[in-house]
């Protein structure tokens, strides 16, 4: 296997076992975390959604839903993205986000695969379910991108600081898979971000608890979790210990982590415990969307 091909595989079964290792404590403070697990490291399951050990939720479902549009057509459109997303609704997901719901119900009453921008839509729903689209345009100009990141998300998320932090995030997996290391997505990324949109600033701000799920508070703790760490399993305990949103900190870190350290970096025992029809998917989506660019 090509080292390429590699680490976008494991940017997606990185981003599913940040989401079940997450969701565990979903909605959880660090100190509530302490007090039951100590640290908490091990696919267990449970938490509020009361999942099964490995079981997943929407951030990954949601990302497979739209892989599995842009394969039946060979590029990002909005209208299967959005049916696919509405057919991914109606199976009765185990959690949905408000603004995804909202956007989701739109699309059924008018057809619109575009909400209208909106101040409210800064959630984390658009980032979380990012990855198809990047595996989808590996070798594209960078443009080309941030088009099909918008696309996506435009059909829940049309905001601003929703399109600045999906779109860095996207192209931070992109640079990691083309071989670029840590200290480049610092550099040529991360910091750039926070110049441009002084809500993602990670560095003056103390380590970031309890993030919820707007988008710089998730973007402060997955970045401050992954430069702070040398590897993606102390980088994944780091960021789901913070409680909060940690099944999509935890999705949004694995991605990266995963990008970046490739497939031996993840840990036998995670991916033992991931639930085995997840793994595999992630796995097949994985490489048919890299064969796509
Ligand atoms: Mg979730
Ligand atoms: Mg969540």
């Amino acid at each position: 296997m090509n080292a390429a091909l590699d680490r976008a595989i494991a940017a997606y079964l990185g981003l599913a076992i940040g989401d079940a290792l997450g969701a565990t404590v979903e909605f959880m403070t660090p100190r509530e975390i302490a007090a039951q697990y100590k640290v908490h490291d091990t696919l267990r399951g449970g938490g509020w959604l009361n999942l099964k050990r490995g079981q997943v939720t929407d951030d990954t479902t949601m990302a497979l839903a739209l892989g599995d549009a842009i394969l039946a057509h060979g590029r990002v459109l909005a209208l299967p993205a959005a049916q696919a997303f509405d057919a991914w609704m109606r199976a009765k997901p185990v959690d949905i986000g408000n603004t995804v719901r909202r956007g989701l119900l739109r699309f059924r009453e008018t057809g619109q695969t575009e909400m209208l921008e909106c101040e409210h839509a800064a959630g984390n729903g658009a980032a979380m379910r990012v990855l198809p689209a990047v595996l989808a345009t590996l070798n594209q100009p960078e443009e080309v991108v941030r088009l099909a990141c918008r696309t996506q998300a435009h059909i829940t998320h049309n905001n601003p600081l929703s399109d600045a932090g999906t779109e860095c995030l996207a192209l931070m997996v992109r640079d990691a898979i083309g071989g670029a290391d840590k200290v480049r997505l610092l550099h040529e990324r991360a910091h750039p971000l926070a110049r441009l949109h002084t809500e993602f600033t990670f560095r003056a701000v103390r380590q970031q608890a309890n993030p919820s799920g707007y988008i710089a508070d998730t973007v402060v703790a997955v970045f401050q979790a992954l430069f702070d760490t040398d590897d993606l399993e102390t980088c994944l305990v780091d960021v789901v210990n913070r409680g909060g949103d940690a099944d999509t900190t935890g999705a949004i870190a694995g991605m990266l982590a995963g990008a970046l350290y490739g497939l031996s970096a993840i840990p036998e025992r995670w991916l033992n415990a991931l639930d085995p029809a997840i793994r595999k998917a992630c796995e097949e989506q994985a490489e048919a969307l890299v064969r796509l660019t």
